[in-house]
């Protein structure tokens, strides 16, 4: 044991854990005494109840406080098979417990000593058995787990439930003095919130139901409010940025582009640019989220909205997440736009250097009205004359630091963000706090469900004379390859390999490869030729996943399907049924994992984003569905952002309203020092005095 223990010292140095244990508490992600106390249990055993010999009924769990009088360990007739059996007295009744193969238990439990027994009850000739029960020997010390509530820990190979309690027992009374209530303690008093460390305790050990659920309130208030507060200053500090421009919603540049449309907009894309056109006429700015399911129609909406910028006299930004569909969506930009006379310029990595010049002082002078890109867009050499608008696409695939970064392009402009994948409202306010949401919930006319099928291995060559079939009508196929080994190189051999079977199984089609490490002129000279029709099958990976739009496409093969995402699956299945003709989404491959099979079943039964959405919230959680895991953002260890809704209204207005009356939280330095530590760099805080 360390001399003073704080709740930074490494776990390694407590009485009993060691370097080797010390490993295996890595894996549970913990390394302090601090991770420690916020390990929670997963569940709890109730042995509040000890019930006598003579009332126990078989079948159900029970405790049982009782004296052993004799124990035996006894052979059995079976090699490597051992029991030892305790006849037991609580002083009224007998029965007896039984264990198997648990060495030394005799030992621990001499005639004599008085112990209590939790496990299932069993009658057994006229006698009640407990069978492998968890025993604990009652000596001077506070029982840890007789008569009480037990908690029972996440185990990991090689560590027991029972060791963590022990652990945990041990050094809660050092540890929990050491958590300071930071939270302003009239917050605490008008929320009606336990103090700190009792909360955490109180997790541990709870007394009952109604103890446990206001300690874990306590706990997700704490997590979900120093949240909240982060992103309270960050729109403090980023409200002293200024006024927003006002934009020109439905100026002559607007009504150019939807008249050259072929195309009108739907009722939905309509109102949702009706919405996004109040917003930009005000000089505050726009913080609004659009989702629509694939294929729904969002890219007309992102124009518009862009072009209430070049009407309004400023420049517009649309972020992309990858290069593929940057090269589609300036392609098909340009050749709306530049009739009407406005220069798109394209910023991705690897322009040649004399290309990439040209656009950065285009719009510098502002000279280019609208620039479409992936992440380079944020590069630091990037400078708008007047950006006046930014719409980030596929929003999940971008961090919230990155739209920030867009958005310091130039002075409070208005921020439209897109997405496919429906985010629960807890979630977006916990990330984006005050955002307005629109929703696209209309698909344009004409459009049936795509056909989806899982085609297992065995009837490939009925899924390639499919495909044959489909190709001599005049369609093109996609054939997506799966991420082998999270490894780039090892994807590319296998579409390779895969291009080159194809191409042998159909020589009179125009078989294309396109995959992440093609160079960008291949790729972009290859995606026009399907555009144009000029490739009848296009392997690739899944670089292809979100936004690719070609009409004519009417079959998506994904090998492999089980490797998957549920919400990247649907994302390729929208690369086809988006013309008039029937589609067909076919999943090759023998679902090897339960997981697997499920999220195919799911793909099948439902062309629904909301509803593939919502199961895939299930089967994953939300922070790794709405890609705001991998920033550390929601990695809370009680607070659950979809079912907590209320504790975070709660946190968010005594936050919002702390920001209001001390903005630098001058009055509440302990607070401030753990928020930085916790969100400064996360969240991008401004160190303020
Ligand atoms: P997503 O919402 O997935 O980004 P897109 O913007 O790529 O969808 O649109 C999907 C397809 O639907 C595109 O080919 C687009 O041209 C077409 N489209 C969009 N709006 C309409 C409409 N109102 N009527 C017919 N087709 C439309
Ligand atoms: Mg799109």
């Amino acid at each position: 044991m360390t001399e003073t223990l704080a709740l930074d010292s490494d776990v390694r140095f407590l009485r009993g854990v060691g370097s080797g244990r010390a490993r295996l508490l890595e894996r549970l992600s913990i390394r302090t005494v601090g991770d420690l106390l916020y390990l929670f249990p997963r569940r709890y055993e109730d042995r509040r109840q000890l019930t006598a010999f003579e009332a126990l009924r078989p079948g159900t769990t029970a405790a049982v406080l009782a004296r052993v009088v004799t124990v035996e360990n006894r052979p059995t007739r079976r090699p490597g098979l051992t029991l030892v059996r305790a006849l037991l007295t609580d002083g009224k009744g007998y029965g007896y417990a039984l264990w198997f193969n648990r060495r030394g238990v005799d030992r621990l439990l001499p005639p004599g000593t008085e112990a209590s027994f939790y496990g299932p009850i069993e009658l057994h000739r006229g006698k009640f058995q407990i069978t492998n029960p968890d025993v604990e020997v009652i000596d001077e010390g506070e029982p840890d787990s007789t008569g009480r509530i037990v908690p029972v820990y996440p185990a990991t190979e090689g560590l027991s439930p029972l060791w963590l309690r022990r652990l945990l027992r041990q050094i809660l009374p050092q540890a929990l003095p050491l958590l300071v209530d930071d939270l302003p303690e009239e917050i605490r008093r008008r929320r009606s919130l336990l103090d700190l460390a009792a909360a955490v305790e109180g997790l541990h050990y709870p007394r009952d139901g109604d103890h446990w659920r206001a300690c874990r309130r306590r706990v997700a208030f704490q997590e979900l409010f120093l949240l909240q507060l982060g992103l309270a200053l960050r729109r403090h500090q980023a409200r002293k940025g200024g006024l927003s421009p006002r934009l020109t919603p439905m100026g002559p540049m607007a009504r150019a582009f939807l008249d050259a449309l072929p195309f009108p907009l739907t009722e939905a894309q309509r109102r949702v640019v009706g919405e996004i056109g109040a917003d930009v006429s005000l000089d505050e700015p726009m913080n609004r989220l659009l989702q629509g399911d694939v294929g729904s129609g969002k890219t007309v909406v992102a124009v518009l909205a862009l072009l209430a910028a070049v009407d309004g006299g400023f420049q517009g930004a649309f972020m992309v997440p990858t290069e593929v569909l940057a090269l589609q969506h300036h392609r098909r930009l340009s050749a709306l736009l530049s009739p009407l006379g406005l220069h798109v310029v394209l910023l991705r990595g690897g322009l040649p250097p004399r290309e990439r010049e040209e656009n950065l002082r285009a719009l510098e002078e502002g000279r280019a009205s609208l620039a479409v890109g992936t992440h380079a867009l944020i590069q630091e050499g990037v400078r708008f004359r007047r950006l006046g608008l930014i719409v980030i696409d596929e929003q999940h695939r971008f961090g919230v630091l990155q739209r920030g970064a867009l958005a310091g392009k130039g002075e409070s402009p208005h921020v439209l963000v897109m997405t496919a994948t429906p985010i629960p409202r807890t979630l977006t306010v916990s990330i984006y706090g005050d955002l307005a949401v629109s929703v696209l919930d209309e698909l344009p006319p004409g459009r049936r469900p795509v056909v989806t099928r899982k085609v297992e291995s065995k009837d490939r060559r009925r899924l390639l004379s499919f495909i044959d079939g489909q190709m001599r009508e005049g369609r093109q196929v996609y054939w997506v390859c799966p991420l082998v080994e999270e490894s780039e190189t090892l994807d590319v051999a296998s579409a390779t390999s895969r291009h080159e079977e194809l191409s042998r199984l159909f020589p009179k089609r125009r078989v294309g490869l396109l995959h992440g490490q093609m160079a960008s002129r291949e790729k972009e000279a290859l995606l026009a030729a399907f555009h144009e029709g000029a490739v009848d099958l296009l392997v690739a990976t899944t670089v292809i996943e979100v936004g690719v739009d070609v009409a004519n496409a009417t079959v998506m093969v994904v090998e492999d399907a089980q490797r998957f995402g549920l919400s990247q699956l649907h994302q390729l299945r929208g690369r086809v049924g988006r013309g008039a003709e029937e589609s067909y989404c076919l999943l090759l491959g023998d679902a090897t994992t339960v997981e697997g099979r499920r999220r195919i079943e799911a793909l099948c039964a439902t062309g629904d984003g909301f509803r593939i959405a919502e199961i895939d919230l299930r089967l994953r959680g939300p922070g790794e569905v709405c890609g705001v895991r991998q920033h550390g953002l929601t990695d809370f260890r009680v607070a659950d952002l979809l079912k907590d809704g209320k504790i975070l209204d709660e946190a968010r207005r005594e936050a919002q309203d702390l920001v209001e009356i001390d903005p630098s939280l001058s009055r509440c330095p302990r607070l401030r020092d753990g928020l930085y530590r916790l969100y400064g760099e996360g969240l991008d805080l401004a160190v303020t005095g």
